[in-house]
């Protein structure tokens, strides 16, 4: 797991796999953790990282509720845990979602871990909308498209834009169920002038970007959605992002398309 500071009152850490980012926010004497590593050593290490920071963790957001991002309870098992109005719908709808998918990936990747996922029940925030940390302001912004639930997050004293899985600079647009082309190039249309503001975006994926790669990654995605949804299969991938697990999953795209 590799940890970055982004500002004093910032740092992300990028899991070891799919590169999962998890963002560490601090305001006055609380703290957020957005987000999660996957693997177990990672969750377990998180703490001391939080605490070196001189971050105390009393809360956890999820910018989406698929569940690679919503193990944070492994690291911080007292801390609530706030979500998007979709996401809370998403998690009533289909309550063991996460732990059964994290189950499955543990048995294929032969992982360990201490217990099985318990997530509290959340409070749903509504985004649009502003969700406080201390004396500071988390604006929330809709971002869904690529699921049928998520929520950008802008942390405006820092600059930084913790977006969820977009404007990743490892993997292409992903339309997952409940996800659809349309709503995934609204919200890229949402977040371009958030780009453009930003000192740092965090994507779902990926390390760390500034707004010039991630103004670049954006106009690629939409080039690629635009296509995918004009030409299907045809569609070119983008020239950085043409790994063989990038084309399984565009295939999984078109065929979400072809459905929809
Ligand atoms: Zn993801």
């Amino acid at each position: 797991m590799r940890a970055t500071g982004l500002h004093a009152d910032v740092v992300v850490a990028n899991s070891r796999v799919w590169q999962t980012s998890c963002t560490l926010v601090r305001a006055g004497e609380e703290a957020f953790c957005i987000d999660s590593p996957v693997y177990p050593d990672e969750l377990e290490l998180l703490p001391a990282v939080a605490s070196q920071a001189g971050f105390t963790v009393v809360g956890l957001l999820a910018t989406h509720v698929d569940w690679d991002h919503v193990l944070g309870r492994y690291a911080f098992p007292e801390a609530s845990l706030g979500v998007g109005e979709p996401s809370a719908a998403r998690l009533t709808g289909d309550p063991g979602d996460a732990a059964r998918k994290l189950r499955a990936f543990d048995e294929e990747h032969y992982v360990e871990r201490p217990g099985p996922l318990t997530l509290p029940p959340p409070q749903a925030l509504p985004v649009p909308g502003v969700c406080e940390l201390g004396p500071r302001t988390l604006h929330l912004h809709p971002a869904d498209g690529h699921t049928a639930d998520g929520m950008a997050i802008w942390i405006d004293w820092a600059g930084v834009l913790v977006c969820g899985d977009y404007l990743s600079p490892v993997e292409i647009p992903m339309i997952s169920g409940g996800g659809s082309v349309g709503a995934y190039l609204a919200t890229l249309d949402r977040l371009e002038p958030l780009v453009e503001g930003a000192t740092w975006v965090v994507p779902g994926h990926g390390a760390p970007v500034d707004p010039v790669q991630a103004a670049a990654v954006l106009r690629e995605d939409r080039a690629y959605l635009e296509a995918l949804r004009d030409r299907g299969a045809d569609a070119p991938l983008p020239l950085a992002r043409r790994t063989d697990a990038q084309k399984v999953t565009h295939a999984e795209n078109v065929g979400r398309v072809g459905a929809a």
